[in-house]
C-alpha cells in the first residue's frame, strides 16, 4: 500500500531538519562524511532491511542524533514532529552528563527495557556504527578499540531481540563480517 502523502512530506521535512541540525558535523571517517549520511543510511536500512514502514520509527531513524549530538531539544521535536517521535528520539539518546563508559554500560542494561520502536532504531544504529567502524573506522582507532566496539554493539543489540528478524539477521552477518576483517587485518600486522 502507498504510504499517505502527508508522511512522505512530514519524512522529507525531518531530513531537511536534521541535515540543517548536523550540518556542521561530519563523521569520523578518513574522508569525514557529512554527519547526515549516518542517519539517512540508518532511516533508509530499517525500510529496505526490515521492512519497516511504520512513520514514527522512520522520522526517529533520522531525527535519532539530533538531541544527542545537536542543540535540538525533545520539545523542538515534539513541536514538529510529535509527541511520539520525541519519546522514541529521547530513548536513544545517551545522557551526555554521564562518563562514556557508564554511557555504554547503561545502553547495554536498558537495551531490553526499550519500545519496539526504540529497539529498530536502536538495531538500525548499531548496524551502521559496525558497518563505519569495519570499512571507514576513525584514522586513530586502534584494532583492539574496534574489536571492542564490535563487541560491545553485539552486547546492545542482543537485548533488541524479537523485534525484527531481518535487521537481526542482518546485524548477525554485519557482525560477523566485520569480526573477520578485523582478524585479517590483526595478521597482516
Ligand atoms: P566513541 O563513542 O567516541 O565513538 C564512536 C561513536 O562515534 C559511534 O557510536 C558513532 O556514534 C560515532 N561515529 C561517527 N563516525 C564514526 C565512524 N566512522 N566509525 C564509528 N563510529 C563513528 O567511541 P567508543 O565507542 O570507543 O567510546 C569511547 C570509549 O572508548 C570511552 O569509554 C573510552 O574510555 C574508550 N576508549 C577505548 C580505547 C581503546 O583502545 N579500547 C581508546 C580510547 C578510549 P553515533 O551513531 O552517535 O554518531
Ligand atoms: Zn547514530
Amino acid at each position: 500500500m502507498e504510504p499517505p502523502i502527508n508522511e512522505i512530506a512530514l519524512l522529507l521535512d525531518a531530513l531537511h531538519f536534521a541535515a540543517d541540525k548536523h550540518r556542521f558535523q561530519r563523521r569520523k571517517d578518513p574522508q569525514a562524511s557529512p554527519y547526515i549520511n549516518h542517519p539517512i543510511a540508518a532511516a533508509e536500512l530499517l525500510a529496505r532491511v526490515g521492512g519497516v514502514t511504520d512513520a514514527v520509527t522512520l522520522l526517529a531513524a533520522l531525527l535519532h542524533d539530533t538531541v544527542e549530538d545537536t542543540e535540538t531539544t525533545p520539545a523542538d521535536l515534539e513541536e514538529r514532529f510529535g509527541a511520539e517521535v520525541r519519546a522514541v528520539v529521547a530513548e536513544v539518546t545517551d545522557d551526555k552528563k554521564l562518563p562514556k563508559e557508564e554511557r555504554k554500560r547503561l545502553q547495554i542494561e536498558h537495551a531490553p527495557h526499550l519500545s519496539a520502536r526504540a529497539k529498530l532504531v536502536k538495531l538500525a544504529d548499531k548496524i551502521c556504527n559496525v558497518l563505519d567502524v569495519t570499512h571507514h573506522p576513525p584514522r586513530d582507532w586502534t584494532l583492539k578499540r574496534r574489536h571492542e566496539y564490535l563487541e560491545w554493539s553485539a552486547a546492545v543489540v542482543a537485548g533488541c531481540k524479537g523485534t525484527n528478524a531481518e535487521l537481526e539477521r542482518h546485524f548477525a552477518e554485519v557482525l560477523a563480517q566485520g569480526r573477520a576483517r578485523l582478524d585479517a587485518e590483526l595478521r597482516q600486522v
